[in-house]
């Protein structure tokens, strides 16, 4: 089966991690799709500091959704676009919930993610019938996270906190793909 729209649920992802910047969440967006018939039926942002939950990520956040409106926990015939290389924990998600396609962005090499997603799904031979593509729209979907990282305006404008975690993150060598 060809896929002839991966850009355009990837430009919805980007629209969606948008909205995390503006709300001071690492911009992240994720879009869930049923295959048969292009349909969306999740949709997400990263929103852990708003929610108060570590756990909030914008594939989280899509796989909810997603579930509930299909009633049912297993996602099957759906793909998840993301508009980054999702971490070990929404890799776990969607192996649980059998998503069959796996679209993201810009690749994550910072150090904590010791493994990618790859390398997890062929290490642990687990579902492997999940297809992966990589690196759609990467520049874009890296650019939005090297703005809210690395601005180029007045750092003056940028909460205290925050500030704090752009430091904590050059210490500890974080790095995005396509910087
Ligand atoms: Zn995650």
């Amino acid at each position: 089966m060809t896929y002839l729209y991966d850009e355009d649920f990837m430009q919805y992802a980007i629209r969606l991690a948008r909205i995390a910047g503006k709300k001071g969440e690492i911009p992240v967006g994720a879009v869930l799709v049923q295959n048969k018939n292009q349909c969306i039926i999740g949709k997400g942002w990263n929103q852990s500091i708003t929610l108060r939950d570590p756990t909030a990520h914008a594939e989280i956040v899509a796989i909810r959704q997603g579930g509930k409106i299909i009633q049912n926990y297993r996602l099957l015939d759906t793909t998840l676009y993301v508009t980054l290389e999702p971490c070990m924990m929404c890799t776990g998600a969607i192996i649980h919930s059998r998503i069959q396609r796996l679209v993201y962005g810009a690749s994550d090499t910072k150090s904590v993610n010791t493994k990618t997603v790859l390398d997890i799904m062929k290490q642990h031979k687990i579902n492997p019938r999940i297809e992966i593509k990589k690196n759609i729209l990467a520049p874009e979907c890296a650019s939005i996270l090297r703005s809210f990282f690395f601005p180029v305006e007045n750092n003056k404008k940028i909460p205290y906190n925050l500030l704090n975690v752009i430091n904590i993150i050059h210490k500890s060598n974080f790095n995005i793909g396509y910087i």
